[in-house]
C-alpha cells in the first residue's frame, strides 16, 4: 500500500494589507538615479540581524522595507518596533502589516533592553505599531520599555517614535513621565493630504501632542517628520514648518516617499536633492535646532549622530 501525504496547505495565506487588495494598482514613476541604496550583505548587517532574531524582536527597518537597512544595520543601528508587527491603522503609505494585533508580550521591554546592550548602542530608537485596541494605546508598554533600557544601559540615550494616542486620555503623560531623551511623532504629510494618506489621524491632534510634550517637560527634545512626493505643494510644507515651530518642535526630518507596493499610494513626484536642500535652509531660518532633509532621510536615520548635534545646538543657544 502506498500512503500519499498532501503537503500543500489549503489554508489561504492572509494578505499583509487586506484592506488594500481590491484597490487598483497605483503606478509610480521610475526611481531617479539619486535614490541609491547599499545592498544589505555585510558582516555588521548579519550580526545585527542575528541579535534582533535571537531576542524575538520586530524592527521597523524590515517591516517598513526601509531603503537604508544595509547602511544602518552594518553599523548595528536597528530601530525596534514594539507591541507586535500588526497595526490597527491602515495608512496609504505604510508597509507594516494591518489587522487585529495579539496580546502584548510582557517580556518585550527586557528583550529590547538586552538587544540594545548587545548591539552596544549609545542611542536607541524605539517605535511601535498603532494600538488603537488597547485602552492606553500602549503608553504603559512604551514607558516600561524606556525604564528597562535605562536600567540595562544607563548611558544610552533613548528616542521614541510614537503613535498619536488619539482618544487615549492620559496616555501621553505616562510616556513623557518615563523621560525619553527625544520624543518623536511624525506628521507624515501636509494637512490637505491627510484624508488620503493618513485617514485615521488628525493633523491638529498630532501638532497638539508634540506641543503637550514640551509643556509637560521642556527638557525633552521633540522631533517630527514628513514625507514629500505625496502630492503636497511647497507652500504647504512651509506651513507645516510654521505649525511645528508654534509647537516648539526642535528637530524636523523631511524625506522622499517611496511606494512599498502597487496597492499603496503612488509616488506623485521625486523631489530633487536641490529642493531638499532648499527645505533644509528654510527650516533652519524658521528656528529648528536640527533639520535633516534629503531623499533618503528617515526619522531614525543617523539618529545617534543627529542627537549629539541636537544637544550641541541647544547648549550653544544657552551660552
Ligand atoms: S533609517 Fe531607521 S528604519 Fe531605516 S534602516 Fe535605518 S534605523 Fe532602520
Amino acid at each position: 500500500m502506498v500512503v500519499l501525504v498532501d503537503t500543500v496547505s489549503t489554508t489561504p495565506v492572509r494578505p499583509r494589507h487586506p484592506e488594500k487588495v481590491n484597490r487598483p494598482d497605483a503606478l509610480s514613476p521610475p526611481k531617479p538615479d539619486w535614490i541609491r541604496v547599499r545592498a544589505p550583505n555585510t558582516r555588521g548587517y548579519a550580526d545585527t540581524r542575528r541579535i534582533v532574531k535571537e531576542n524575538g524582536l520586530v524592527t521597523v527597518c524590515e517591516e517598513a522595507g526601509c531603503p537604508n537597512i544595509g547602511e544602518c544595520w552594518d553599523k548595528k543601528h536597528a530601530t525596534f518596533m514594539i507591541m507586535g508587527d500588526t497595526c490597527t491603522r491602515a495608512c496609504a503609505f505604510c508597509n507594516v502589516k494591518t489587522g487585529m494585533p495579539g496580546a502584548l508580550d510582557a517580556a518585550e521591554p527586557e528583550h529590547v533592553a538586552e538587544a540594545t546592550f548587545k548591539l552596544g548602542l549609545t542611542h536607541i530608537v524605539v517605535t511601535s505599531v498603532d494600538r488603537d485596541d488597547l485602552a492606553d494605546g500602549g503608553a504603559e508598554h512604551f514607558a516600561k520599555t524606556i525604564r528597562a533600557i535605562r536600567a540595562r544601559c544607563p548611558t544610552t540615550t533613548i528616542e521614541i517614535l510614537t503613535p498619536d494616542f488619539l482618544r487615549k486620555e492620559g496616555a501621553l503623560e505616562v510616556v513623557v513621565a518615563a523621560k525619553p531623551d527625544v520624543f518623536n511623532h511624525n506628521l507624515e504629510t501636509v494637512p490637505s493630504r491627510y484624508l488620503t494618506v493618513r485617514p485615521g489621524a488628525r493633523y491638529f491632534h498630532s501638532i497638539r501632542l508634540l506641543q503637550r510634550v514640551k509643556e509637560i517637560d521642556p527638557t525633552i527634545f521633540t522631533k517630527s517628520g514628513i514625507m514629500v512626493g505625496l502630492g503636497e505643494e511647497r507652500h504647504e510644507v512651509l506651513q507645516v514648518m510654521d505649525d511645528l515651530r508654534s509647537a516648539e518642535v526642535d528637530f524636523l526630518t523631511i524625506g522622499q516617499y517611496l511606494q512599498p507596493t502597487r496597492k499603496h499610494h503612488a509616488v506623485m513626484r521625486y523631489v530633487t536633492p536641490d529642493e531638499f536642500a532648499g527645505y533644509e535652509k528654510v527650516a533652519y531660518t524658521k528656528g529648528f535646532l536640527m533639520v535633516s532633509a534629503s531623499p533618503l532621510t528617515r526619522s531614525s536615520h543617523h539618529a545617534g549622530e543627529d542627537f549629539a548635534r541636537l544637544r550641541a545646538a541647544r547648549a550653544a543657544l544657552s551660552r
